[in-house]
């Protein structure tokens, strides 16, 4: 697993690097209508939508779905524009030129490429045009297309001008979608959601986000909140440069603790200071911003619920008599409120039983409910520990492994005894992928006693 996670990231590395942007107008700005004749002239397939016009040396191909790119991108355009909180009956005559390009001579030949272009490896944005390189994989063309029409949409309507992370993570974001069938009275289309936090991996073929930040995270070099917002823009020729930057801005603008502050940054300008800018926004705790980022890359997983993985960092109080805790089946990690000092040794006792899930399906008829205890059910295993496990951790600043700090389990099902890690907080949850919190039920009870 490991291994086959390493070869899809150096594929993935390799297709990448050169996904790139310009802000600065160093070319002549043609219109849409002037650079759609000269495609016409050239012989280039035209496809129009609203707010795209897409031009392709690409042969026609029934199914490769290239046909629904700029309906698509319409559909997405109209959520870019809720993003920003910006009005689309203002913008309604707003439109990008896409070059989606097989064979770049075609291209320069029609007087589409100037050589301004610097030779990208994936695509290039240039104010409302963009250049992309066909790819074989139908989400992944899509997913290029979306990256670099949110490059097209924020260079020309929010003339943005910020550093890398969020220039190529607000991208990245913008663009993660999956695409669900729509019934309608004229038959089934697909139609366009956003999914910043993918679902399944099925739905975003080929991105490699999640498993890129978990391999990073499984060699020790993960990076942290502020190493990504001091990336410099050379750096972003790599996957782990773009799965940085998605990371941070997906937190920022998923995770409740920051959302609302990181919107109120975005409405303002997305100019170089930005950083600055969004430090200082009422609201702003970077601290807190940083360790949430840390506890996100550490359980990073598709459909990560940020708001019942939320943590509690408050400050517990040392615990000297035996104490009863309740942790909830639907939440991540919760805070004790009780702290250990590094060494001490202490029982645990749990009782109860929850829910940890749903059977559905064909199997499972009517759905059937997932009873665990605090051992869990060996059933599915998550992370090599048994679903609906009873997991105590603390969190550690400097893992003695190495890499960025995280949740050290200290103990683990029913009935143990055990020694803290480090001087803090007490942290349970049962064990669960942080995308399946939903369809969980009840608490157990949890009795700890210093020995
Ligand atoms: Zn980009």
């Amino acid at each position: 697993m490991w291994l086959r996670s390493l070869i899809v990231v150096s594929v993935l590395a390799a297709s990448l690097s050169g996904m790139s942007c310009a802000a600065a107008d160093t070319l002549e700005a043609p219109s849409v209508d002037a650079l759609t004749a000269s495609a016409r002239r050239a012989g280039l397939r035209v496809l129009e939508g609203d707010h795209l016009v897409l031009v392709t040396d690409r042969p026609a191909r029934v199914g490769d779905g290239v046909e629904d790119l700029p309906r698509i991108f319409d559909e997405a355009w109209a959520a870019w524009c809720g993003h920003y909180a910006l009005d689309p009956a203002a913008h309604e005559k707003w439109r990008a030129f896409g070059c989606l390009v097989v064979d770049r001579e075609r291209f320069r030949t029609a007087g589409l490429l100037p050589d301004a272009i610097p030779d990208f490896a994936n695509g290039h944005c240039h104010l409302h045009r963009f250049w992309m390189a066909d790819q074989s994989n139908p989400a992944y063309r899509r997913h290029l297309l979306l990256h670099e029409g949110v490059h097209a949409f924020t260079l020309t309507l929010r003339s943005l001008d910020t550093p890398p992370w969020y220039t190529e993570g607000i991208a990245e974001c913008l663009a993660t979608h999956r695409l669900d069938d729509d019934d309608n009275a004229g038959g089934t289309l697909v139609r366009f959601v956003p999914s910043p936090l993918p679902l399944r991996a099925t739905d975003v073929e080929q991105l490699g986000r999640i498993e890129a930040i978990r391999a990073l995270r499984t060699a020790g070099e993960c990076p942290g909140l502020a190493d990504i917002f001091a990336t410099p823009g050379a750096n972003h020729r790599d996957l782990s440069a773009y799965a940085g930057s998605w990371a941070a801005v997906a937190l920022l603008s998923l995770h409740p603790r920051h959302a609302p502050t990181f919107a109120a940054a975005e409405r303002g300008p997305l100019d170089p200071q930005f950083n600055r800018r969004l430090m200082e926004t009422p609201g702003w705790d970077g601290n807190q911003a940083e360790r949430d980022f840390d506890a996100f890359t550490d359980e990073i997983d598709y459909g990560y619920d940020f708001t019942r993985s939320a943590i509690d960092w408050a400050p517990s109080r040392p615990l000297d008599t035996r104490q009863t805790v309740a942790v909830a089946a639907g939440r991540g990690w919760q805070n004790s409120g009780w702290s250990l000092r590094k060494g001490a040794r202490s029982s645990l006792k749990a009782t109860g039983r929850c829910t940890i899930g749903t059977l559905t399906g064909p199997a499972a008829e009517p759905p059937l409910r997932l009873e665990t205890e605090a051992n869990g059910i060996s059933l599915r295993w998550y992370r090599g520990r048994p679903l609906g496990r009873l997991l105590v951790a603390q969190w550690v600043e400097q893992p003695d492994d190495g890499g960025r700090p995280r949740f050290v389990v200290v103990a683990e099902g029913e009935d143990r005894a055990f020694t803290a890690a480090t001087d803090g907080t007490l942290f349970c949850k049962l064990n669960d992928p942080p995308g399946e919190l939903a369809d969980n039920d009840g608490q157990l009870t949890v009795e700890i006693e210093p020995e």
